[in-house]
């Protein structure tokens, strides 16, 4: 199963692909988390990279292509923060053909909650958030680190959904014309988005 998730930054996509991954136990390739793990070992890609993110801009195609290209599997997938417009969206039709597109819907209002509330894990990346709380204060269930974002900063998450508006909405009807789009409201808890999502994709 080929799946993609879209959605606003913030609209909980990041987690429910984590929880997706982990139930159908199919392989997650989260494009945003490659690209952290790049800037943390400050690797060629990743000193590239960097400004882009902390500035919320796309990074540029020449960058992501070879990056979500390695990370592909023919088999089953889900995919968070990829494709971000229709150019990147051409460019997997040309490898691969998806069986769900889920956009997860979700309000600005509580976006802007989730801004100071998210962390993620420093060693698997596990996400924490409003509904989401670690059992020890900012432990990770795997015993890592939790920490902030660099670019959760209200500046920068404005920007993002700017980007998104501007760059990503397109892929909606991208996808519906080819009938693979399914909407999934993101303001419910995050249990509750994860029953809607399994119900179209099972
Ligand atoms: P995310 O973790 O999906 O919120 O992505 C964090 C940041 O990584 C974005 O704001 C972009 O700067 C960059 N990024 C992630 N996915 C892509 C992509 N498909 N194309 C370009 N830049 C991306």
């Amino acid at each position: 199963m080929k799946i993609v998730l879209l959605g606003k930054p913030l609209s909980g996509k990041g987690t429910q692909a984590q929880v997706l991954s982990r139930t159908l136990k199919i392989p997650l390739i989260s494009v945003g988390e490659l690209l952290r793990k790049e800037i943390a070992k400050k690797s060629s890609l990743g000193r590239k990279a960097a400004p882009y993110t902390l500035q919320g801009r796309l990074v540029p195609d020449f960058l992501i292509l070879p990056l979500v290209k390695k990370h592909l599997t023919k088999k089953s997938f889900i995919l968070d923060g990829f494709p971000r417009d229709l150019a990147q969206a051409q460019a997997l039709e040309k490898i691969i053909s998806l069986d769900f597109v889920i956009g997860i819907s979700c309000s600005n209002i509580l976006i802007r909650k989730r801004i100071l509330a998210r962390r993620s894990c420093e060693r698997c990346g596990k996400i924490y958030g409003l509904d989401v709380h670690p059992k020890k204060k900012n432990t990770c269930s795997c015993g890592g680190k939790l920490m902030r974002r660099k670019d959760d900063i209200p500046y920068t998450v404005y920007k993002r959904l700017a980007v998104y508006q501007k760059q990503s909405t397109p892929l909606i009807s991208f996808y519906k014309k080819k009938r693979i789009y399914y909407k999934v409201s993101g303001d419910k808890d995050t249990s509750s988005v994860s029953q809607d999502i399994l119900r179209i994709v099972s």
